[in-house]
C-alpha cells in the first residue's frame, strides 16, 4: 500500500550509462532581428530581452547522468528519464523528420532536427541517434554554431551508445539447450529435457536444467527461466534483507520484485522494498549493495552523507559494487 504522498527513494537502472542529454540556454541566441512580417507573434515564445545578442549560445552542463566523483554522495533526487519527445511541427510544415550533417572538418555526425516550442537548443542522444531540439525561431546557421561548442561531446557520446549497443547485442542470450545465463556472476548453461516440473540448479556443474522438451521454443524456455530467476530472486531477497534489517533495527514489511525499466530498486517509508528480478544476473556483492542500499533508506529517507554512512556501515565494499552496477552489462530479454 503506497500513497502518492509517501516518500520513496529510487536507485536508477542505469544510472546515466544510456542517455545523453545536454541543453543549449538559448540566452546568446535571440530570435531574428528582422522577422518575416507576415507572421504573427507568438504570446508564448520566449522574448530575450535587454541581451546582447551574440552569435554563439552559453553552454550549461548537461542535465543528465552528472558525474559523481568516487564516494561522493549522488544526487537525491532520482534520475529523471527525459520528457516526451517535443511536439512536432504544425501540419503545413514536412512531417519527416528532417536529417542534417554537422561537419567541421574534426567532427562529423547526422542529426535528426526537430523544431519544437521551446526555450533551449537540445541535443539528446538516443535509441534514434542524435537529435537536436530547437526553438522555432532559431536560424539553422544558428543551430550549427551551437553544435560547434558541443562537436566534441556529441562525437564521444554517440560513440560511447554504439560500443554498448554492440556489447548487449553480444551479451544476448540464446534461449536453446546450451545456451548461456548470467547468474550471480557466473555463467549457467542451460539444460533442456529435465524431468519433473520444476527448473532445478546443478550447481556443481553450473548447468540450469529446465523440464521442457529439447526443441522448445525460445520464447518458452525464456519464460521458464525467467520464473526460475523470480523464484531465486524472491528467496535472495528475502535472505539478504532479513541480514541487512537486522543489522540496522528497522522493520521491512514487504518485498516486491520489480521489473521497472529505469530503477534496480526502491524503498517506501511505510517499509516496502522494490528490488529488479534481474539483479540476479549480477555478482552477489552487487545484489548486497542494492539491498543495502534499499535498507538504508528506511532510515535516511535521502542521499544524504548520513544516507551513506548508513550503506557503508551495512555494506563496507558498497563503492566497488556500485562502480561494478553502473559498469555492468544487462543482456537484452528477448
Ligand atoms: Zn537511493
Amino acid at each position: 500500500m503506497q500513497n502518492k504522498t509517501e516518500p520513496s527513494r529510487q536507485l536508477s537502472l542505469f544510472e546515466g550509462a544510456d542517455l545523453a542529454i545536454l541543453a543549449i540556454d538559448p540566452s546568446g541566441i535571440e530570435p531574428p532581428a528582422t522577422r518575416p512580417p507576415q507572421r504573427r507573434p507568438d504570446p508564448q515564445r520566449p522574448r530575450p530581452s535587454g541581451q546582447v545578442p551574440a552569435p554563439g549560445a552559453t553552454p550549461l552542463a548537461p542535465v543528465a547522468a552528472p558525474s559523481v566523483p568516487r564516494g561522493a554522495a549522488p544526487p537525491a533526487s532520482p534520475f529523471v528519464f527525459p520528457s516526451a519527445p517535443p511536439r512536432i511541427a504544425p501540419p503545413q510544415e514536412p512531417a519527416p523528420p528532417a536529417t542534417r550533417r554537422y561537419d567541421d572538418g574534426t567532427h562529423r555526425f547526422d542529426y535528426i532536427l526537430r523544431r519544437a516550442s521551446r526555450r533551449s537548443i537540445g541535443i539528446r542522444i538516443d535509441d534514434q541517434g542524435i537529435v537536436v531540439s530547437v526553438p522555432r525561431w532559431v536560424a539553422l546557421g544558428q543551430v550549427q554554431s551551437a553544435l560547434a561548442d558541443k562537436a566534441a561531446w556529441v562525437v564521444r557520446q554517440h560513440a560511447l551508445r554504439e560500443q554498448r549497443h554492440r556489447a548487449q547485442q553480444a551479451a544476448r542470450i540464446d534461449w536453446r539447450e546450451g545456451g548461456r545465463l548470467p547468474y550471480l556472476g557466473r555463467t549457467l548453461t542451460l539444460r533442456l529435457g529435465a524431468s519433473g516440473n520444476t527448473a532445478h540448479l546443478r550447481d556443481d556443474a553450473g548447468e540450469l536444467h529446465l523440464p521442457l522438451p529439447a526443441d522448445s521454443d525460445a520464447r518458452r524456455v525464456r519464460d521458464t527461466a525467467q520464473a526460475w530467476l523470480q523464484r531465486e530472486a524472491m528467496v535472495l531477497f528475502q535472505q539478504r534483507t532479513a541480514h541487512f534489517a537486522q543489522q540496522l533495527g528497522v522493520v521491512v514489511r514487504a518485498i516486491r520484485l520489480t521489473s521497472a525499466s529505469t530503477r534496480w530498486g526502491s524503498a517506501t517509508a511505510c517499509g516496502t522494498l522494490r528490488l529488479h528480478w534481474r539483479l540476479l544476473h549480477f555478482s552477489p556483492a552487487i545484489v548486497d549493495y542494492v539491498v543495502a542500499h534499499e535498507v538504508a533508506h528506511l532510515r535516511e529517507m535521502n542521499h544524504s552523507p548520513r544516507f551513506w554512512q548508513t550503506v557503508g556501515e551495512l555494506f563496507p565494499e558498497w563503492q566497488t559494487a556500485r562502480s561494478e552496477l553502473r559498469h555492468s552489462l544487462l543482456p537484452p530479454w528477448e
